[in-house]
């Protein structure tokens, strides 16, 4: 406002002064017809400090005060200022120590302070006419003409709305601030950012308006003097409201007369007749209040203090911050002791969902699909929740189709592993079955080592609310350790040795781990998978409910010293002889390790004791036709081989043993034939089975 300008003008008709904005002159004085003598200018500045007359009450002066939501981006001009009827203007007076006084009241008509011409009009209606009256009347009317401008409507009725000040109950928060920060100190925040996010938005707020004036809800227990400006609340009211409403429900307050609700022993205390005058009043509570005093309900205990409240990051002015104030008002305590703030949904390219956009994603269609299933085709709740696991929902995140999609592949795969693990201990029996671990074969130890490690990095994931690293842990095992590794090297053992082998029971002990833990670890974000699992696990008598089971157990037995030395070594070997036949089949080739004398070699003998063998563990491992152990060159090899060297550090017992050690990896196209049954290239001849084979057949 400062920089407009002004001009002090006078009516060739009337002869009356007016400040106008400079620009308006010439319009006004050819809408009125008539001609206007400037008699000076000045800028916004200089009106500082001036005053207006009223032009409806010659006796009332108008102060003029420089305000800062007037801009000059609006254009130039004196701006009216109704204190009653709008925020800005509400904070310019209160600035200002101006009256805030309405004339309004809550049925939208002009009250008697508004004179008697104006009493009992509608604001909207007549009270404009008569306005128009009154001004023609003074002879102040300068122009009258209808203009359209932005305003409020309801967006129910559709109607106007009309903006008017009226008296609340407000709660003084700056007292409460500063005990309100210090506790927030000790709650974890997830993400830690909220935490300032929250302080920052009980700053912009210095008091919290708690009544609404609504046709439902829970009543503010006050009760008005029917013609004072007065009000009634204390502890003996409110005890006995306390226990009307225990009894009975908190309609007590519109149902029953108020001398019940203002007993004669309360009214005694108010002393006289004038006890009788009081009534209910008629506001309700911010339901931010209702809901931010649920702590007091139902959180069990003395202390009354929840582990965690989750909601959007919406809710950093709501309902996280109506809790905490609460109750730091009535016993200074956080109702909370980990907060975790989730972003929101966007739409597939980012844009906000909105019902008028057209473009919010119902998470029922998801779920059951739309009404043309061949455009919104049904995923499932597991889809919609892994995708909700899987995403940083920490920050915005965007779903469409192909989130949707990738997120059903990522869960397909993993039901291949499932059925995998469910197909391969169809008979087997944990109970009589099991074979204990230091029988096991060390590639099963090794994947129940791995299991172990997998199991307490997806609990401490779980405990820092890190749905998408449990998802990926998760991803990594099945893909890479399991299908990738583990299923590819065992399956000779589970389909070609004797169904009661101890060492295809070994494996099977270790898939039936492998399920459990896996189904478990899973179950908190895909529900009904795992529970389809349980009901599925041939062992288990009577299926209960995953959920119903306790949480994943994994044995310290399984962290064994020396496993990982002893596959990780191996499987460098494995890698440089797979690596050398790229696209080939191992089972045609054989296979001959020699290592110097020493630990490394001691480590590898565990997989294998014979020099050469075709059933061995480090043969199994090589998945190849056979391997040979050896400490020293063979004298003569095949001229068609090839020869890979390399190194292993041995790292043992916290670094006090430690040992390098050279090893060859000699690669050699295999003499043997095809065996027709578990189609290794361990036969001595074309269509006979191998020794193996020929066991198991016999029946041996
Ligand atoms: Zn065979």
């Amino acid at each position: 406002m400062p920089d407009a300008k002004y001009a002090l003008v006078k009516c060739s008709t009337s002869g009356e002064l007016y400040i106008l904005a400079e620009d308006k002159v010439t319009f006004v004085a050819s809408a009125l017809k008539t001609t206007y003598e400037v008699i000076s200018t000045f800028s916004g500045a200089d009106l500082e400090n001036g005053t207006c007359s009223h032009p409806l009450l010659p006796d009332k002066v108008s102060p003029l005060l420089p305000a800062n939501h007037v801009t000059m981006t609006k254009g130039t001009g004196l701006v009216h200022t109704a204190p009653a009827h709008g925020m800005e203007d509400y904070s310019v007076a209160s600035q200002h120590n101006l009256s805030t006084d309405c004339l309004v009241d809550e049925d939208g008509v002009f009250t008697a302070a508004a004179g008697p011409e104006l009493q009992n009009k509608a604001v909207l209606d007549e009270g404009t006419d008569v306005v128009i009256k009154m001004l023609q009347a003074s002879k102040n009317l300068l122009l009258e003409e209808k203009l359209e401008h932005s305003y409020p409507y309801d967006w129910r009725t559709k109607k106007p709305v009309v903006i008017r000040a009226s008296k609340q109950w407000f709660v003084n928060i700056s007292e409460l601030k500063a005990t309100a920060k210090e506790l927030l100190k000790k709650v974890k925040f997830i993400p830690g950012s909220a935490q300032n996010a929250m302080v920052e938005m009980m700053d912009r707020r210095p008091y919290w308006c708690i009544s609404r004036q609504r046709v439902w809800g829970v009543p503010i227990p006050v009760f008005h003097h029917k013609t004072k400006d007065e009000f009634l609340i204390n502890s003996q009211t409110i005890e006995h409201l306390a226990k009307l409403v225990e009894e009975h429900g908190s309609d007590v307050w519109w149902t029953l007369p108020p001398e019940q609700l203002l007993p004669k022993e309360v009214l005694s205390q108010v002393g006289g007749p004038d006890a009788l005058e009081y009534e209910p009043g008629r506001d309700i509570l911010d339901i931010w209040f209702d809901s931010g005093t649920s702590w007091a309900c139902v959180l069990p205990g003395t202390d009354q203090t929840a582990d965690l409240y989750l909601e959007g990051k919406d809710q950093l002015g709501g309902w996280f911050q109506s809790s905490l104030l609460t109750s730091v008002a009535v016993r200074k305590r956080a109702p909370f002791k980990t907060v975790v703030v989730h972003g929101f949904t966007l739409g597939e390219k980012g844009e906000k969902m909105s019902k008028s956009l057209g473009n919010v994603i119902d998470p029922d269609v998801v779920i059951n699909g739309g009404k043309d299933q061949s455009k919104e085709p049904p995923y499932g709740a597991d889809v919609l929740r892994w995708w909700v696991a899987e995403s940083n929902v920490f920050a915005e995140v965007t779903l469409g189709p192909s989130a949707l999609n990738a997120a059903r592949e990522d869960i397909s795969k993993l039901r291949n592993t499932l059925r995998f693990l469910l197909g391969n201990v169809a008979d087997f029996n944990p109970e009589t079955d099991s074979v204990p671990v230091d029988k096991m074969y060390v590639v099963d130890q090794y994947v129940l080592h791995l299991l172990q490690g997998l199991a307490r990095k997806i609990d401490d994931s779980y405990k820092q609310y890190d749905f998408g690293k449990v998802i990926r842990l998760l991803q990594a095992f099945y893909t890479r350790e399991l299908s990738n590794f583990y299923f590819s090297i065992i399956k000779d053992r589970l389909y070609c040795e004797k169904a009661s082998d101890p060492k295809r029971r070994s494996c099977q002990t270790a898939l039936a781990e492998i399920l459990d833990v896996l189904a478990r670890s899973f179950a908190p974000i895909l529900p009904h998978l795992a529970e389809e699992v349980f009901q599925h696990v041939p062992y288990i008598q009577e299926p209960k409910s995953v959920f119903r089971t306790g949480w994943t157990t994994t044995s310290s037995v399984w962290k064994k010293p020396g496993l990982e030395e002893a596959m990780e070594s191996a499987c460098a070997m494995r890698d440089s002889f797979l690596g050398s036949i790229p696209g080939k089949n191992a089972a045609e080739y054989q296979v001959t390790i020699v290592i110097e004398p020493g630990l490394l070699f001691e480590i590898i003998e565990m997989l294998q004791s014979e020099e050469t063998s075709s059933t061995s563990q480090l043969n199994e491992l090589m998945m190849a036709s056979q391997t040979t152990l050896l400490s020293q060159d063979a004298p003569n090899m095949p001229a068609d081989t090839t020869e890979l060297k390399g190194t292993f550090l041995i790292n043992l017992e916290g670094g006090d043993i430690r040992e390098e050690s050279e090893y060859k990896v000699i690669v050699t196209p295999t003499t043997k034939e095809k065996c027709p049954r578990c189609w290794k290239f361990t036969a001595e001849s074309s269509n006979t089975l191998c020794p193996r084979c020929a066991d198991v057949v016999g029946g041996k």
